[in-house]
């Protein structure tokens, strides 16, 4: 056998077992019955470890070897084995015994996490805490890098991005962006957000979702909405690109939203090819690019007034009480500006700005000059300095996420990143559809849906995230786009 399709062989073997994975796990969290846990976990281990031994194989890696000497391969596969190579070459890096320690103390860490939070007490999670950091920063070492060791941790997430470049995009968001939220703040003109209240049955809810998913586009031949705790999309396989929302019957925008954003991610991964899925391209150029994509349908679009203008009269079928509310009054009040000390529930003025006081304190730590026990109070320092609220617990500060108790440092940045690229990338849109207000306002999604698929979706993970961005937009990822929409749209709605 030749050295590509021997390679191709192994990775494809990879793909199927993911696919696996992927299914069991949200099978998991849609429709398995209470008691099957015991039992759907073993199996999720063994596949796990099945995973594992494919990803840090000899014979991968002989096979990475054996084509990296061949010239002339089609940029698919060159793509391919970049991607495949730098996970393998992660994996094998740490020593095996010091990642089965890291596995245990994970789910350790996660259950006192959980009930830490609970009890809104920091103390008995900082032992595990100072372990997980510990992992990340031996971690970072196995890795390698060449600036910073939170370069290696962010280049999970963000292939290629490093602190240094994440610096300089996030200093002018700061200095814009806090200042902004104060002048709001102190000068603008709140909505009114009583027309939001209410109860809303959630069998309604549910079919506006259902209809606002197949007006955008979402082929339901290649996929399918369910209902979990923490919403999630699942690429499963070629033709089945599954997601999920939550609804809650006093708050009928949570859902809408929820379905809206997890829709961005759906349509990303229904868009790519099904030529990608074999080489493992097809879950998307990064975490970032990804979350790009599901901020544009929830953002940008969702949450815009030619939006509104389309689907207020669907919003009124379905709930008719919003027959007599000015569309305008309805726009306003779904963009209201809110400092909270919750993240997941963060605006888009205030988003950013619970991700940047996350990425300062990582990076603090991973360099020590930051302490582990010392994290609460920096905390709340940096939420009064960065949104002028003081959390009075650590449920409502540092306790709120699980992602450090599982191990994610370098993670968080992604969702910021999110939201610049969407920024960027529509500024381009916008001058590529010079029609797409009117097209939005009569419910015309395709064009969109097009102009997406043929610069972002097509190429699923082929492209790296920077070069994408830079390729569509002519500029590398900076923050200006961000504010300037920001900026606009927010002057606006509060009259300033
Ligand atoms: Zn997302």
């Amino acid at each position: 056998m030749d050295a590509q399709a021997n390679y191709q062989r192994l990775v494809s073997n990879i793909v199927a077992l993911e696919s696996a994975e992927a299914l069991l796990s949200y099978d998991q969290q849609t429709a398995m019955p209470k008691k099957g846990i015991e039992a759907r976990s073993e199996v999720a281990g063994k596949l796990a470890t099945l995973v594992f031994d494919a990803l840090t194989s000899n014979e991968l890696a002989d096979a990475i070897k054996a084509l990296e000497s061949e010239d002339r391969l089609q940029p698919e596969v060159l793509a391919s084995l970049r991607s495949v190579s730098k996970v393998h070459r992660r994996m094998r890096s740490i020593p095996a015994d010091v990642y089965e320690a890291f596995a245990t103390d994970r789910a350790r860490g996660q259950a006192a996490w959980e009930e830490a939070r609970e009890r809104n007490d920091f103390d008995t999670f900082l032992p595990y805490l100072e372990r997980m950091v510990g992992y990340a920063k031996q971690f970072a070492e196995c890795y390698g890098y060449t600036g910073s060791p939170y370069d290696a941790l962010l280049d999970i997430y963000e292939s290629g991005m490093t602190s240094q470049q994440l610096d300089g995009i996030i200093q002018p968001l700061r200095e814009q962006l806090v200042p902004f939220l104060q002048e709001l703040r102190d000068n603008g003109q709140a909505p009114d957000k009583a027309c939001l209240e209410g109860a809303f049955p959630v069998a309604a809810q549910r079919k506006l979702s259902l209809q606002a998913l197949s007006q955008l586009g979402y082929d339901f031949e290649s996929g399918r909405l369910d209902e979990a705790v923490h919403p999630f999309t699942s690429g499963i396989g070629a033709g089945d690109v599954r997601l999920t929302t939550r609804f809650r019957e006093t708050d009928l925008m949570s859902g809408l939203f929820g379905t809206l954003h997890e829709g961005g991610h759906a349509l990303y991964e229904q868009g790519v090819p099904t030529t990608l899925h074999p080489l493992r391209l097809a879950g998307g150029s990064s975490f970032g690019i990804h979350e790009s994509q599901s901020r544009m349908y929830e953002n940008l679009i969702g949450r815009s007034l030619p939006f509104w203008r389309h689907f207020h009269p669907e919003l009124s079928k379905a709930f008719p009480q919003f027959a007599s509310v000015e569309t305008e009054t309805l726009y306003r009040a779904i963009n209201t500006v809110t400092p909270s000390f919750i993240r997941v529930e963060a605006d888009e003025v205030t988003y950013n700005l619970h991700i940047m006081l996350r990425y300062e304190l990582e990076t603090e730590l991973m360099t020590d000059r930051l302490a582990v026990e010392d994290l609460p109070e920096r905390w709340n320092q940096a939420m009064e300095d960065y949104l002028g609220i003081r959390p009075s617990s650590d449920r409502d500060g540092v306790l709120q996420d699980v992602h450090w108790s599982v191990g994610y440092f370098g993670y968080f940045p992604t969702y910021m990143l999110g939201n610049l690229y969407c920024a960027q990338l529509f500024a381009t849109l916008r001058k590529d559809l010079p029609k797409l207000d009117e097209q939005i306002t009569s419910g015309q999604f395709a064009p969109l849906l097009e102009w997406l698929r043929k610069h972002v979706h097509r190429h699923g993970a082929a492209v790296e995230p920077v070069e994408l961005i830079e390729r569509v937009t002519g500029e590398a990822p900076n923050s200006q786009f961000f504010v300037d929409y920001v900026r606009s749209k927010y002057a606006d709605i509060y009259r300033l």
